[in-house]
């Protein structure tokens, strides 16, 4: 099969300026630990592709397929609102570009080796995160966010020291493009390169954003476009209780996709507050956050793209224009916040099935928030049960009252709904069905997740592959697979995830 593949790798055509080419180091003695056939549909490869002949060599750091050109890239950023300096692919290579009936789609082995761009790290990831890093992607990919994908996971007995021993393992990735805040932050504060800079948008322009290309003002056009991307992207996560972990601005994809799945968390119990990296005590990355990071994020990125901005305006940098160069990127931000507000809405008010847009939906919503961090209600099943409400004046709504400890305060929030839905008059049922293809029924839970993991370090992959599986269908009720959708377990409040993967 993979003879018949058409590489175009065009990151690697930019030039030496962006990465470095170099050999994958192998895994050695592989063994697959997981595909996913969903992901591999994208990319228009049969079922069987990791069957055929040097699959598993390829995608295990092996021998690259004819057409690859294996190179790791090298990006920059603010890491914990600090600038970091030069990171880069220190772990990761891009295996190249293959065309795809989706359109071209970039493969990434993550957990491949050492590259230039490694530093302290030893170039490798450990086969519990990649496990979550995989089964996470394809989980949000099925919840409509948008995301890189994963490919498949490889294994190996080969120790990697983290707190613990621990064995290696490499996750392929799937994305039409890698790139990062961080990529253009590199060229203007650590290169120092204006002439890479303006490649590089121009390349990702013609790549990504094609409706740009040869617009005058296309450098504040991306930034407008990517504000509105990641405002959307960070809204439905919010939407869906998702903590992201680690924004930094190397962690920030410009397409405006999830990417870098670490010490990521759905919430059990909602709490704006909520802290899923255990490396982050200070809570800068915390849900209630990641609006605001988001942004200052953007903003990261215009400064980056300020001398580019300069030469739409006609004029350069460090002169007496540099006021409104400055006031032409920070416009260009702008729509983010207007995009995430209606997102966030929208979202909201179709999480509560709410079809049309009326004056104090935002209350409504926000008031069951409150109610529901109040009393630590579980996020997604909070949610999922919201379906089951009826709009009856007299009806009683055990299934989601019960959730909640302060139940005349529930009952009050209750009627105001009822009245809400009333006035809509929508018929339960189609309310109902609606909400339940919002409103996830499974989202991969940390304790799902460390059972998967727990297993998979015993040599049984069967839980992360069976998982795959349930979390493809998020949305649908899947009766065999009820514990799936409950509560945590005890054990579960003791689970620490940390940057350590
Ligand atoms: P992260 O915050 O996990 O996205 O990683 C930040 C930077 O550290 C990136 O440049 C990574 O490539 C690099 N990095 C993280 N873990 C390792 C590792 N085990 N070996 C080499 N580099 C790493
Ligand atoms: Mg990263």
């Amino acid at each position: 099969m993979h003879a018949e593949l058409r590489w175009l790798n065009r990151f690697a055509a930019l030039g030496p300026r962006y990465f470095t080419e170099l050999p994958s180091e192998p895994l050695p003695s592989p063994h697959w630990v997981a595909v996913s056939p969903a992901c591999a549909a994208q990319l228009g490869w049969p079922a069987d592709w990791w069957q055929g002949s040097q699959a598993l060599a390829a995608f295990s750091g092996g021998a690259p397929w004819p057409g690859m050109r294996p190179l790791a890239s090298v990006y920059s950023g603010h890491q914990f609102g600090v600038w970091a300096g030069q990171l880069g692919d220190g772990r990761a290579l891009l295996l190249g570009e293959v065309d795809a009936p989706a359109g071209p789609q970039e493969i990434q082995l993550k957990g491949s080796g050492l590259t230039p761009y490694s530093r302290m790290g030893d170039g490798r990831a450990v086969l519990r995160s990649s496990v979550r890093e995989f089964l996470c992607s394809e989980a949000m990919h099925a919840l409509g966010i948008p995301t890189t994908r994963a490919l498949c996971i490889t294994g190996s007995a080969l120790p990697v020291r983290r707190e613990e021993l621990e064995t290696a393992a490499v996750v392929t990735r799937v994305a039409p493009s890698f790139l990062r805040f961080g990529h253009f932050e590199h060229f203007t504060h650590t290169a120092a390169d204006p002439a890479a800079l303006r490649a590089l948008a121009d390349a990702a322009i013609e790549a990504h954003f094609p409706a740009l290309t040869g617009r005058t003002d296309r450098v504040t056009a991306l930034l407008e476009e990517v504000a509105r991307r990641t405002a959307r992207l960070v809204a439905q996560w919010q939407c869906v209780g998702f903590c992201h972990g680690v924004m930094n601005t190397d962690n920030m994809s410009l397409l405006g996709l999830t990417i870098d799945y670490g010490p990521f968390g759905f919430m059990d119990a909602f709490d704006p507050g909520h802290i899923c990296n255990h490396s982050d005590p200070q809570g800068r990355y915390a849900y209630a956050r990641q609006p605001q990071v988001a942004f200052w994020n953007l903003h990261a990125l215009a400064h980056a793209l300020l001398p580019l901005v300069a030469e739409e305006l006609g004029t350069g940098l460090g002169g007496r224009d540099d006021e409104a160069v400055q006031q032409r990127a920070l416009a260009a931000l702008e729509p983010y916040k207007a995009e995430f507000a209606d997102a966030m809405l929208g979202g909201l008010r179709a999480k509560l099935g709410l079809a049309e847009a009326r004056d104090g939906d935002r209350e409504l919503c926000d008031d069951l928030l409150r109610r529901m961090a109040a009393d630590h209600t579980d996020f997604t099943i909070t949610f999922r049960r919201l379906a089951q409400f009826s709009s009856e004046p007299q009806a009683a709504h055990d299934a989601v009252r019960d959730l909640f400890i302060d139940r005349p305060a529930f009952d009050a929030w209750a009627a105001r709904y009822a009245e809400r839905l009333r006035a809509e008059g929508r018929p339960d049922g189609v309310r109902a069905a609606a909400m339940n293809r919002v409103n996830p029924k499974f989202v991969l839970r940390n304790h799902l997740a460390e059972t998967a993991i727990r297993r998979a370090r015993e040599g049984d992959f069967s839980e992360v592959r069976r998982l795959l599986a349930l979390l493809e269908r998020p949305f649908d009720e899947q009766p065999g697979n009820q514990a799936d959708a409950g509560l945590p377990p005890d054990w579960a409040s003791r689970l620490e995830v940390s940057c350590s993967s």
